[in-house]
């Protein structure tokens, strides 16, 4: 069963592999695991913090690039066509644009122009654009926020809300037509993290044909280590399936064994992308039916993407 893995930290290794002198990163350390894994589609994310420049945020979307221009087995996809092409294939996403601070429409533009098709305003921190989870539950989006909102809706990029904070979520939605998702986030009511999105949050991304990426991270996915399985992260689904549907649903495995230390730290069963497929048995198990698995798996997100690939600049 293919997949597409709506969130995983590629630019950044690849730019922390380049440091230290490698090449080919793509194809020799993330290629073979998404072959096994079956992963056919990728949300390769340029992850920011907080402390990042515009120039960070640059080189790290450049080099990005440039490896997936490398990668024969790879093709970047920026409009419907390039799905008649063969290959896994790369969505670049950008996860935090503090490096954002003037200039708003110009640099989002910018952004767009190398391929950018998702993106968040923010990491977990307070930034001049929004509020990440981590920040102040009184501070949401900024005046430049919203002016980056109203930019990315015109271009038709899809509004990422897995780390901003509640406030900074409903203010999104004020401005949203139909272009916010979550691309890796599970349900508070299961695992009340504050990364995970309450029900009044699932609700409102499902009414605006919104998907949410089910995410593999194991603090998501239950508080305690024992329960920290692929069974749990199934109950995640089966309970934003009830109080929605099947259309809400996605993947957004986020991934974390190429950071230094985490290593060994993942849901069990679900190591790094060769492992995919255990989480499509357990939604066998689980009474997930072929039909239902394919749309969580691959087509909710592929059409969610497809729909807005155009050539807007
Ligand atoms: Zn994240």
């Amino acid at each position: 069963m293919h997949i597409f893995d709506l969130h995983a930290d590629i630019g950044y290794d690849v730019l922390q592999k380049r440091k230290q002198g490698l090449q080919n990163i793509l194809k020799e350390y993330h290629v073979p695991l998404w072959k096994k894994g079956n992963v056919k589609m990728v949300g390769m994310a340029s992850y920011f913090e907080g402390t990042e420049t515009w120039e960070d945020m640059c080189e790290m979307i450049t080099i990005l690039k440039e490896e997936i221009a490398q990668c024969e087995d790879l093709v970047l996809v920026t409009k419907q066509e390039d799905f008649q092409k063969e290959g896994i294939y790369a969505i670049l996403t950008v996860e935090g644009m503090c490096g954002i601070q003037d200039h708003i429409a110009e640099k989002i533009d910018w952004l767009y122009s190398q391929g950018v098709r998702i993106a968040s305003l923010t990491w977990n921190e307070e930034n001049m654009l929004a509020t990440g989870c981590k920040g102040s539950p009184e501070r949401g989006l900024t005046p430049l926020g919203v002016q980056a909102v109203k930019r990315m809706q015109e271009l038709s990029m899809l509004i990422d809300v897995s780390h901003t904070n509640e406030k900074t979520f409903w203010d999104i939605m004020n401005y949203s037509k139909e272009n916010v998702i979550a691309t890796h986030s599970n349900a508070f009511a299961l695992c009340p993290h504050r990364r995970n999105l309450k029900d009044e949050q699932i609700q409102a991304i499902a009414m605006q044909k919104g998907i949410i990426g089910m995410v593999s991270a194991p603090y998501f996915v239950h508080a305690q280590k024992e329960y920290q399985n692929c069974k749990q992260l199934v109950a995640h689904m089966r309970y934003i399936k009830e109080l929605t549907s099947i259309s809400t649903l996605a993947i957004g495995f986020d991934f974390m064994h190429f950071f230094e230390g985490y290593e060994d730290i993942h849901t069990q069963g679900l190591k790094d992308p060769s492992t995919a497929q255990t989480l499509i048995e357990e939604m066998k198990k689980q009474g997930f039916t072929e039909d239902e698995i394919q749309k969580v798996a691959y087509e909710n997100a592929y059409q969610k993407v497809k729909a807005i690939l155009c050539n807007a600049l």
